[in-house]
């Protein structure tokens, strides 16, 4: 997407990009591409660090704490009347809980929609990578919920999640504990706990991709009885139709009620073929 309407020729671009879950292998190469082309390189410290390895020296690297988003927007906005091309990378995907939203609400308040060029590159989320690698848990409706009650007020996380439970989405839960948040996964989970059964199968997920990646399968009851739950975890939990065998973590879709998919079918069907 590319939003330049009327724009200023002499205002640098600034292109968003999703840096997704923290391997640069997950870069799609149009990520790659755009933050190599970009004279600055705008991002929250630790995403500047996990893609180093495709930043060269003579780019400008401007690195921000955790909380200072407003600021590294400010500075993607000047930088671009400075004439500068500038990216600014966000985890994940750009749009998801990330910078791109911030990004074009600040333009607009500075009256500079259409005259800064906005370039948003999508990236993979990281509740992607975790369900690819436990299988296949989001094949049908799903619904992320953050437990960061920072930007939103605990009420309505609260509502969210009953809401998400009556539902019987697959359920991904973002942010589940911070240094500061430590009780809300167990609150989380006993509300979910009133519409879902505690053996309804459940993935908790750090660092997917990057080299301290740790996965395990559990149980609802169970979600908030590991140490790797951390700022940087997801976990999935599933519909009423997830199962695990010994290998993955599956959500039924539905084609069972279309197709026999009884066990052995195939090799059954072979042999009444020949
Ligand atoms: N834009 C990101 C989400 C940012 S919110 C996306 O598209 O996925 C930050 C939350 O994302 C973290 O609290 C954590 O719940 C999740 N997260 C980000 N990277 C992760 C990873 N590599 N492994 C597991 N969870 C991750």
């Amino acid at each position: 997407m590319e939003l330049n309407g009327g724009r200023s020729e002499s205002y640098g671009k600034i292109t968003v990009i999703g840096t997704g879950p923290g391997d640069t292998e997950h870069l799609s190469k149009k990520a790659l591409e755009s933050v190599k082309a970009s004279e600055t390189v705008i991002g929250y410290s630790s995403y500047l660090r996990q893609i180093g390895d495709i930043l060269s020296e003579k780019q400008e690297k401007l690195p921000f704490s955790m909380k200072d988003e407003i600021k590294r927007c400010e500075a993607a906005v000047k930088k671009s009347l400075e004439g500068k091309s500038v990216a600014l990378v966000s985890g994940g995907d750009a749009g998801i809980y990330g910078m791109s939203g911030l990004l074009l609400e600040i333009i607009d308040k500075e009256s500079l929609t259409g005259k800064i060029p906005v370039e948003i590159i999508p990236g993979i989320p990281a509740f992607c990578a975790v369900s690819a690698a436990v299988g296949a848990p989001i094949t049908n409706d799903f619904c992320v919920v953050s437990l960061s009650n920072l930007l939103t007020p605990w009420k309505d996380i609260e509502k969210r999640l009953r809401a998400a439970a009556a539902g019987d989405f697959v359920i991904i839960i973002y942010n589940p504990k911070s240094m500061k948040r430590k009780e809300e996964l167990t609150i989380a989970k006993n509300i979910l706990l009133e519409n879902i059964g505690k053996d309804r199968p459940a993935v908790i997920a750090k660092a997917a991709t990057r080299p301290d990646e740790e996965i395990v399968i559990t149980t609802l009851e169970n979600i908030d009885k590991f140490d790797i739950v951390s700022m940087n975890t997801t976990i999935i939990i599933g519909n009423g139709n997830t199962y695990v065998n010994d290998l993955y973590m599956i959500t039924r879709r539905g084609y069972g009620n279309k197709y026999d998919l009884s066990k052995n079918n195939i090799e059954k069907n072979i042999a009444e073929e020949n």
